[in-house]
């Protein structure tokens, strides 16, 4: 009998090739996936039951409820996205438009920026599948996917052959991590480490650019010409080089031009590609449904046929302000990620959660609604770290229901 595969959606890379044992109808044992994604698909702290102000409720009440909400807020906003499928991120579009609401992902204070450029064709991006078997050069730019992705080394960048690179790492790749400190992926890449400090990355863009130019590059910090060099010349002899960008990089950014300017100078003189660290499973979906339904990814506010856009959309500066005075959160748990003096505002609203994991946000809420897991419990599609769509099928069956129906059933009640 042929081996059924399964996906992982324990974080962007969504790993295709997992394998399950089931015991009385639960996951009993994962193999293929890593620690971090057996823990996704096997183990949740889930809320046992739907709640309304704090108290069990029945599904139907708590979806009743959170419909009423939604209705009767002057300023609703929604957020999440991250961690569900790509129809319920189309379905809570739809709930926001009808419903004159504010929509926000978690892409607003990450990779937000840099998935934007490439939707916009400002920067030149390839598929894992491609580095797999063609690059020769992978750049780690505040990154450790050692321990953010663990398998990303391992299935697509550095260790596996692939058709143009089937002599092995060792000989067929070059590892190359920028980085402010020496990070598990960093020891990996031997003496090809080169350590930065904090807020230097926009400096060394420039200085490597500078390099491709044939000018002098300069820095402020202790990394002279001579090893800039030898790193713009590494880059400029790539047959296929990617650089796979981390939240390092992208916080230490004011804005994403010096990192468009090097890959454009890459591009004249070599063959470079950019792939975003995305962590949480569908967060590149979310930016793709909504840049196709509006042509922004994140930050935006539905009013009538018209959308606006801009930082004040932010979920971030909604709470500051005080802007909103409603939040529906799906598969997230901004009171624990978001900074404590933004987070504590959602205590003064009205919070509707739909997450398959018991969270502070969902402890905290209003109305609560536990929804099946995607990945184990329930399918769907999803966008990887590298824009490829991925679909996937539940591996168990459960009573509950996935955060698209849950979705679908509130707009019902609109
Ligand atoms: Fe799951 Fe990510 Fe680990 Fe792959 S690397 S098994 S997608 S958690």
């Amino acid at each position: 009998m042929e081996n059924e595969y399964y996906v992982c959606t324990g974080c962007g890379l969504l790993c295709d090739d997992i394998e399950v044992e089931l015991e009385d109808g639960k996951v009993s044992k994962v193999n293929n996936a890593c620690l971090k994604g057996v823990a996704r698909l096997k183990e949740c702290n889930r809320p046992a039951e739907c709640r309304i102000d704090g108290a069990p409720a029945s599904l139907e009440d708590a979806i009743i409820e959170a419909a009423r909400i939604l209705k009767e807020a002057d300023s609703p906003v929604l957020f999440g996205m991250g961690n569900s499928t790509s129809q319920a991120q189309k379905n809570a579009i739809e709930v926001a438009k009808r419903t004159g609401a504010y929509f926000d992902d978690t892409s607003s204070f990450c990779q937000g920026p840099v998935v934007e450029a490439i939707l916009e064709n400002k920067i030149r991006t390839c598929t894992l599948d491609e580095v797999k078997d063609k690059a020769d050069v992978i750049v780690y730019w505040g990154a450790d996917p050692s321990n953010s992705h663990p398998r990303h080394l391992s299935k697509y960048t550095y260790f596996p052959r692939g058709k143009e690179r089937q002599r092995g790492w060792e000989e067929d790749r070059t590892a190359i991590c920028i980085d402010v400190r020496k990070s598990d992926t960093a020891t990996i890449c031997g003496d090809k480490f080169y350590q930065i400090p904090p807020q230097a990355d926009e400096e060394l863009l420039n200085a490597l650019a500078n390099g491709l130019s044939g000018k002098v590059p300069k820095v402020s910090f202790g990394m002279g010409p001579k090893k800039i060099l030898e790193l713009a010349n590494m880059l400029k002899k790539a047959e296929f080089g990617v650089i796979c960008v981390g939240l390092g990089l992208v916080y230490s950014l004011e804005e994403i031009e010096p990192l468009v300017r090097l890959m454009d100078k890459l591009n004249e003189v070599s063959n470079f590609h950019l792939i975003p660290m995305v962590g949480q499973y569908n967060m590149r979906g979310s930016n793709h449904n909504l840049h196709e339904e509006t042509g922004y990814i994140n930050r935006v506010k539905f009013t009538g046929n018209d959308v606006e856009h801009g930082a004040h959309c932010s979920v971030v500066e909604l709470l500051r302000a005080r802007t909103v005075d409603a939040a529906l959160i799906i598969g997230s748990d901004p009171m624990s990620s978001l900074p404590g003096s933004i987070a504590k505002e959602l205590l003064d609203i009205s919070v509707i959660t739909i997450d398959p994991c018991n969270t502070l946000t969902s402890r905290k809420a209003k109305v609560s609604i536990p929804a099946a897991t995607a990945g184990s419990e329930c399918g769907g599609t999803a966008v990887r770290m590298d824009g490829v769509e991925v679909e996937f099928k539940a591996m168990t069956e459960t009573d509950r229901m996935c955060d698209a129906e849950i979705l679908e059933r509130i707009m019902g009640e609109l």
